[in-house]
Formats: C-alpha cells, sequence, structure tokens
C-alpha cells in the first residue's frame, strides 16, 4: 500500500514538472515585432484613393489592356493629385474630365491603351504633345521613361510642371506648338500626341528613331478620329496601323 502511495505521489510530481515545463515552453515565445507605425495624415492622404485606383485599373485592364508594368503605373500614379480640386471626386471615374482652358485629362483607358501601345521596357526616351493635367506624362516616368512634354498654352505648361515635380516626378516640359516637337533632344524611341491634328506632323516622324514608335490621334476637329500606331522603319519609311477610333480636343496651332 505504501508502495502505492510512493508510486502516486512520484507520478504527481512528474506530472508537476512537466505540466510546468510546459508552461514554460508555451509561455517562452520570439521577442514580440514591433507595432506598425498607424500612417500619419500626410501618409495616409495617397492611400485614401488606392481601392479607387485598383478599381479604375481593374476597369482598364477588362477593357483589353494586359501589359503588367502598365498596369502597375496605373496603379501608382495619384491622378486625384493632377485633376483640378473640384474634379477629385471624379479622378478615378474611367472617363476625360475637363482641366479648364478648353482641354480635358483623357480617359484612364485611352491612356493606357496609348501607353501600352508605345511597348516601353524602361530607360527609353520618349515625347509627349500635349502635357495637359501632366498625368501621361506621370504615367511614362513611372514605366521609367525619360519623359519630355510640350504644352501649348502657359498656365496648363506652368501647373503640369509644379505638380510634377511636387509628385517628385522628373519630366523636363517645355512651353511651345508641339506640332514641331522637341529637336533639341531628339530622337525618340516613342512619341505620344494627346491632341488630334488632321495630319501626321511630319517634324515628329523625322523626331523618331528607327524602330520608333508615334501613337497619334488624326482627324477633324470635334469629330471622331483615327489613332495611328506609325512605326519608323530604315530610312523615310514608315509603317502605319490603325488602332481604331477615339475622340481628342484638337491639337492647336501658335498662329
Ligand atoms: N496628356 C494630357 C492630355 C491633355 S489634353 C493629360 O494627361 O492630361 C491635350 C493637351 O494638348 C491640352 O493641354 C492642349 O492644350 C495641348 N495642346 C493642344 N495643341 C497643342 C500643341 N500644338 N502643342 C502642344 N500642346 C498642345
Amino acid at each position: 500500500m505504501r508502495r502505492w502511495l510512493a508510486l502516486l505521489i512520484g507520478v504527481l510530481l512528474l506530472a508537476t514538472i512537466l505540466v510546468g515545463a510546459g508552461v514554460l515552453i508555451t509561455s517562452w515565445s520570439p521577442a514580440p515585432t514591433p507595432p506598425v507605425e498607424s500612417p500619419g495624415p500626410t501618409s495616409l492622404a495617397p492611400d485614401a484613393y488606392a481601392g479607387q485606383r485598383q478599381r479604375m485599373v481593374r476597369e482598364i485592364a477588362a477593357q483589353g489592356v494586359t501589359n503588367a508594368q502598365v498596369l502597375a503605373a496605373f496603379q501608382a500614379v495619384p491622378r486625384h493629385e493632377l485633376v483640378p480640386p473640384e474634379m477629385i471626386p471624379l479622378a478615378y471615374a474611367d472617363r476625360p474630365l475637363p482641366i479648364g482652358y478648353g482641354q480635358t485629362i483623357s480617359q484612364p483607358y485611352m491612356v493606357a491603351y496609348m501607353t501600352e501601345l508605345l511597348e516601353l521596357k524602361g530607360g527609353e526616351r520618349v515625347l509627349e504633345i500635349g502635357t495637359g493635367s501632366g498625368y501621361q506624362a506621370a504615367i511614362l516616368a513611372e514605366l521609367g521613361a525619360e519623359v519630355y512634354s510640350v504644352e501649348i498654352i502657359p498656365e496648363l505648361y506652368e501647373r503640369a510642371t509644379a505638380n510634377l515635380a511636387r509628385l517628385g516626378y522628373r519630366v523636363h516640359t517645355r512651353r511651345a506648338d508641339g506640332y514641331y516637337g522637341w529637336a533639341e533632344h531628339a530622337p525618340y524611341d516613342a512619341i505620344v500626341v494627346t491632341a488630334a491634328p488632321d495630319h501626321i506632323p511630319p517634324p515628329l516622324v523625322q523626331q523618331l528613331k528607327p524602330g520608333g514608335r508615334l501613337v497619334i490621334p488624326v482627324g477633324p476637329p470635334g469629330l471622331y478620329q483615327t489613332l495611328w500606331l506609325v512605326i519608323r522603319r530604315e530610312g523615310d519609311q514608315v509603317e502605319m496601323l490603325n488602332k481604331g477610333g477615339c475622340v481628342f480636343v484638337p491639337l492647336t496651332r501658335e498662329q
């Protein structure tokens, strides 16, 4: 009987030791990771639109733009920072918006489609005609291009230049009639024109590198135009591909 008692005490002792060790083991855990710093008001502001941007990117993709880098650029650029304050609630709607002076920031899908047609890999020299809000220029910069952008309206040139700098985009801007391109920095790997002339300006083709791509809407002002992809081949040869109907503000000319 005493042996049984001794055995029972032994078992109880062992159990106590094991439970104690178990407590020790379970109470051990790696050093707690520091809590994630809660975002302050400034870091919260751009992110407040991330969800809306994601929806916009999904809409662009659903319409057929599939290039992953292009879609990532649209997820990154804060479009709401480049539209006039009263247009901020509509910044991520897939539609063009007025930016003042009778001009519009193009529909996101159209900007994405034109950007995809340029087939940028990063590091290219790209000329944009029609800086407008600076949105297309920011997308091109986000894709790693060295961007040159020409705008004819002084107020839009100034506003876009200031906004792009404020957002940290290194874009070279110039106020001039973009019909003549920007010869000083030519030749370009790609040129994108965001206002419609009634013919392709010859200086733009001349400022393309061989193999370079020009995306340009051409047609009568106020009506539907045709989006053309022009690829410069050897010498003065060009290949012209019709990329469908579009609507752009007219390319105006300096008198
Ligand atoms: N890419 C712009 C779209 C702006 S709309 C954006 O992302 O917001 C087209 C722009 O082309 C307008 O700002 C208009 O003033 C400009 N434009 C029209 N004719 C021009 C010309 N000859 N040279 C340069 N810019 C011109």
